[in-house]
């Protein structure tokens, strides 16, 4: 029997196993929300859910990510999976049009998993002293890049610093973390791509979610989700990659909002479905069976006061002398 006790993948401090998934558990919540009917022939396996005793990082045991399958299956039932506009992506470059004013400066901007091209274009209308390229393993996503004219490579972080160590200035790096098996390697890499002084923003659910106050999200939680990061889990990867941490997170949805959205995390059996009188009337239904789950909701909401669901994180890796 092995009784080596798993490690926090950042910190490498004491876990404690906070949620058992068996492959069951988890193709049952996905079908229940009808994100996936079946996660039979996707290559799912039995995780656990550990916390970190130290950092509150969340992570899955074990750290195996999803299959292109899984993926292709998600993707190909849900429409709007990659959503066209991202708060951050308005944040960053408000970010950016401010430094490149103050001091003149045309930064190398390196988007990676930049997919159909979607931010690369934003920021390049938004901000034209920007020097954009994106990288992506996936050949389909960097043919869709080409026909809009927009820069970009098909090749991972680790391929692009064999020629381009230590010259660009912004990394960005939009929902990644959360589904790798290495988010410290992947993080580390992006630190050679950068050079001095230069940041790596990322952005990653922040969890628990103000919407998985009831039930969690089954697209949060492994095989989706591999970690779940609080504002300490963030705090403590920086310092463990020796980079400096800022972060900046939306305005937190209305009371009212919050209270609808964690209870559709139960109701809801279409999530792909775009109508939302279908939604109303599982939410509804769900309601007459289970009038106190109101009730509920209302009451985590009230403790939840004013939380994002979401984060940016921007590390800054630290001048040379
Ligand atoms: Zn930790």
């Amino acid at each position: 029997m092995n009784l080596e006790k798993t490690k926090c993948i950042v910190c490498s401090a004491e876990t404690t196993i906070i949620k058992e998934l068996p492959k069951e558990m988890i193709g049952k919540m996905l079908s229940q929300r009808g994100i996936l009917d079946s996660i039979s022939e996707l290559g799912v396996v039995d995780y656990k859910l550990h916390k970190c005793n130290e950092c509150n990082l969340e992570f899955s045991q074990p750290m195996q990510e999803a299959t292109s399958a899984f993926y292709k299956a998600i993707i190909e039932k849900n429409n709007g999976y990659y959503p066209k506009f991202r708060w951050e992506w308005g944040k960053i470059t408000e970010l950016l049009q401010q430094e490149i004013r103050q001091n003149q400066s045309t930064p190398s901007l390196l988007d990676v998993g930049c997919g159909g091209g979607d931010f690369l274009d934003f920021i390049t209308k938004n901000s034209n002293r920007v020097n954009a390229i994106g990288i992506d393993s996936t050949p389909h996503s960097i043919e869709i890049c080409k026909s809009k004219n927009i820069k970009a490579i098909c090749c991972d972080l680790s391929e692009f610093n064999e020629t381009n160590k230590g010259r660009v200035d912004i990394i960005t790096l939009w929902h990644v973390l959360e589904h790798v098996s290495s988010p410290t390697e992947i993080i580390n890499m992006a630190q050679e791509s950068l050079n001095d002084n230069g940041s790596l923003f990322f952005s990653v659910p922040l969890s628990p979610a103000s919407y998985e106050i009831l039930e969690l999200d089954p697209l949060n939680l492994p095989p989706h989700h591999l970690t779940r990061w609080s504002i300490k889990s963030l705090e403590k990867i920086a310092l463990v990659s020796g980079m400096s941490f800022n972060y900046y997170t939306p305005k937190p949805e209305s009371f009212i909002y919050r209270v609808v959205r964690s209870l559709i995390v139960i109701s809801d059996n279409s999530f792909g479905e775009k109508n939302k009188a279908k939604k109303l009337i599982n939410l509804i239904k769900l309601l007459i069976k289970n009038p106190s789950y109101l009730f509920k909701s209302v009451k985590k909401q009230l403790d939840y006061s004013s939380r994002p669901d979401l984060i940016l994180v921007r590390l800054t890796k630290p001048r040379l002398m």
